[in-house]
């Protein structure tokens, strides 16, 4: 998912629709407070990011962006109207991964988004992978390996096991689990998560175990990392 940053609608508009095209999921916010509510419920992949913004200048979004742990390595690519020396080193030098000047051309918006997309991916392979025991989630990748082979997972199948894993010991209730996983929409259909706990399961094979069902209570993937 690509959020785009951006007061004029034609630009945002044109932008999103050239996204779209090229099989990218992108949503488009005219105000920074509009970008925050989003990002609330989901975090993009990737943000493009006009300078100049009603409520903030988009150096100062970018400056509260990285200054959050979510959001701090957040892919920026910034978009803007000023093409001078001084506003790209400013823009690169406050945190944004790349910097493109208006007008730009579509393709080249997009040859740059997928080579971030893919820096970024491959430095969250280097230093981002769960494990436990002989199960292995690459979260960037969206990749689940058990005893060295390859997993297909459902959407919240990879889901559930990635918050179990991320919060290793901790124990999550049925209700908790569907409020993280499926919103609030489905609570009280807790038997929904443990038929997908047991289709899990079964997919991980002897890593299967790894999740643990608590009695009266819920699941658990794994103990307590001690350090
Ligand atoms: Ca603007």
């Amino acid at each position: 998912m690509i959020y785009m940053l951006e007061d004029e609608a034609g630009i945002r508009n044109f932008v999103l629709y050239a996204l779209r095209s090229s099989g990218m999921e992108a949503e488009g916010f005219e105000t920074p407070s509009a970008l925050r509510d989003a990002m609330e419920h989901e975090l993009p992949d990737l943000l493009l990011l006009d300078r100049m913004l009603p409520e903030e200048d988009g150096l100062e979004v970018l400056k509260k962006l990285r200054n959050a742990p979510e959001t701090r390595k957040l892919p920026v690519i910034m978009l803007t109207a000023k093409d001078s020396e001084m506003d790209k080193v400013e823009g690169l030098d406050s945190g944004a991964d790349d910097y493109i000047a208006k007008p730009f051309g579509t393709m080249e918006l997009i040859s740059r988004i997928k080579a971030l997309l893919r820096r970024a991916s491959d430095s969250h392979a280097e230093t981002e992978r769960l494990e436990i025991g002989g199960l292995c989630v690459y979260p960037s990748k969206h990749e689940v390996f058990a005893e060295g082979c390859k997993v297909t997972l459902t959407l919240k199948e990879y889901d559930m096991l990635l918050l179990l894993m991320k919060h290793r010991g901790e124990v999550f209730s049925r209700d908790g689990l569907l409020k993280e996983i499926w919103g609030y929409d489905f609570a009280g259909e807790s038997r929904t998560v443990d038929v997908h706990i047991r289709t899990l399961r079964q997919k991980l094979g002897s890593c299967g175990e790894v999740i643990e069902t608590i009695r009266g209570v819920g699941y658990k993937a794994g103990d307590e990392p001690v350090d």
